[in-house]
């Protein structure tokens, strides 16, 4: 019998994930790191796994990220010579298509500035752009931001994409590479970052990004709190450069109570909820994977741990 550890600081990540891979799969072994039967667990579904872990899975054969990312399970010289997967979801793809909408349009059409003025009952109407005149960057052309980019080309945004390799994207400005930063940020009204964490990513998200912004421009970050330098932010938002920052991620979550970017005029702050996959696409996803790393057939949805995603 395949058995399936879960590793997680997660209690109810893990109770819920248990009782969906209870649902979907009941023919599978699923245990968790204290129980005896982990030693002989062939897959380990992780979201942040304990540090440690590796040892005592003697016969580990495929790590399984429980998210879109890898980048919480280590880094790849730290990691067991296996194939590591992640998970693919194409609700959550609509999730993220849905927040990024509202983003846009929220600050397109100037609801921050209103929602403000209502504080203080003020009737002012804010200017109208019209969206062929918006432009908006989406960096990271993967399953989330091709998705992202392409929806808002199609309601009529001028949109520009920004990736590793190459890409084709209906009604989307493509770039690519190092070289190709910059030209995807020059004078974008909005950035929207959905990139993967990786040592090529961190921090990217800084003082030089933002001035390459049109003035005023905005900034959603969707992809992970460690892609921005938030001193920069701070100082980008303090001058006016940036009028708005929408922060769902962060380097610590839950964002503490003390952190000022819960208080910082400009800033809001979503809890890491601009899209998740279930418990249900998950655990089937682990289980079609753990069935294939058995019949030897191509595993779904593999990552590189040395590009880290
Ligand atoms: P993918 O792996 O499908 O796509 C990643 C994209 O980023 C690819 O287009 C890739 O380029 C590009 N990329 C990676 N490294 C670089 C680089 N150094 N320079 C330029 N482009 C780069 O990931 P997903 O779309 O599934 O998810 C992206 C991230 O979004 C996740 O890692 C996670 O951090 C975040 N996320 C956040 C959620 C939330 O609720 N806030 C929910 C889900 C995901 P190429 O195409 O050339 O490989």
């Amino acid at each position: 019998m395949n058995t399936i550890v879960l590793l997680s600081d997660d209690a109810e990540l893990i109770a819920e994930l248990r009782q969906a891979f209870a649902q979907v799969s009941p023919e599978l072994r699923v245990v968790e790191a204290h129980e005896a039967a982990a030693a002989t667990a062939e897959v380990a579904a992780c979201w942040f796994p304990p540090a440690g872990s590796w040892q005592s899975l003697p016969r580990l054969r495929l790590i399984h990220s429980m998210s879109a990312g890898i980048e919480h399970i280590g880094q790849a010289d730290s990691l067991p010579a296996v194939p590591v997967c992640r998970v693919v979801d194409p609700e959550q793809r609509q999730g993220m298509v849905e927040f990024m909408r509202w983003a846009v349009i929220h600050y397109q059409r100037h609801f921050d500035l209103v929602l403000a003025n209502q504080q203080q009952a003020r009737w002012q109407r804010p200017p109208q752009c019209p969206a062929r005149d918006y432009r908006v960057g989406v960096l990271g052309l993967g399953s989330m931001g091709s998705a992202v980019a392409q929806d808002l080309a199609g309601a009529g945004y001028a949109v520009r994409g920004w990736s590793r390799s190459p890409k084709t994207l209906a009604g989307v400005d493509c770039h690519h590479g190092d070289h190709g930063l910059q030209d995807c940020l020059a004078g974008l009204d909005l950035l929207i970052n959905l990139l993967p964490l990786t040592a090529a990513t961190t921090g990217l998200l800084d003082r030089r990004a933002f001035a390459a912004l049109a003035r005023g421009a905005v900034l959603v970050n969707g992809g992970r709190g460690q892609h921005v330098a938030e001193a920069d932010l701070h100082a980008a938002l303090a001058s006016g450069q940036l009028r708005a920052a929408l922060l769902d991620v962060f380097e610590q979550e839950p964002l503490p109570a003390a952190h000022p970017w819960w208080h910082t005029p400009g800033v809001t702050v979503t809890p890491h909820m601009a899209s998740a996959a279930s418990a249900r696409c998950i655990a089937s996803q682990i289980a079609e994977n753990t069935r294939r790393l058995a019949s030897g057939a191509e595993l779904l949805h593999r990552a590189d741990p040395a590009l880290g995603y």
